[in-house]
């Protein structure tokens, strides 16, 4: 079985988290998970993120506020120009 770095298991760690990665891959990944502690709080980290965005995204599907802020802001522009 080969031996993954930490750089390569940075590289490989989105596909982890998918599911995409090949069985011998993820068992290679897993292995260095287990052994190296730098790769286990990245890997935390990435999960943290990819959970925060999928939740941002979320809010992003609200948009009457958005429209009204956005409006706001180009009337707010216009009196800039016009000054
Ligand atoms: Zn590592």
């Amino acid at each position: 079985m080969k031996v993954l770095t930490c750089k390569e298991l940075v590289e490989l760690v989105t596909d982890y988290l998918e599911g995409k990665l090949p069985p011998d891959d993820n068992s290679c990944f897993e292995k260095h998970i287990a052994g190296c502690r730098n790769c286990t709080a990245y890997l935390e980290q990435m999960r943290t993120t990819i959970q925060l965005t999928g939740m941002l995204s979320e809010d992003a599907i609200a948009p009457p506020a958005r429209d009204e802020l956005l409006n706001i802001f180009r009337d707010w522009n216009k009196g800039q120009d016009e000054k």
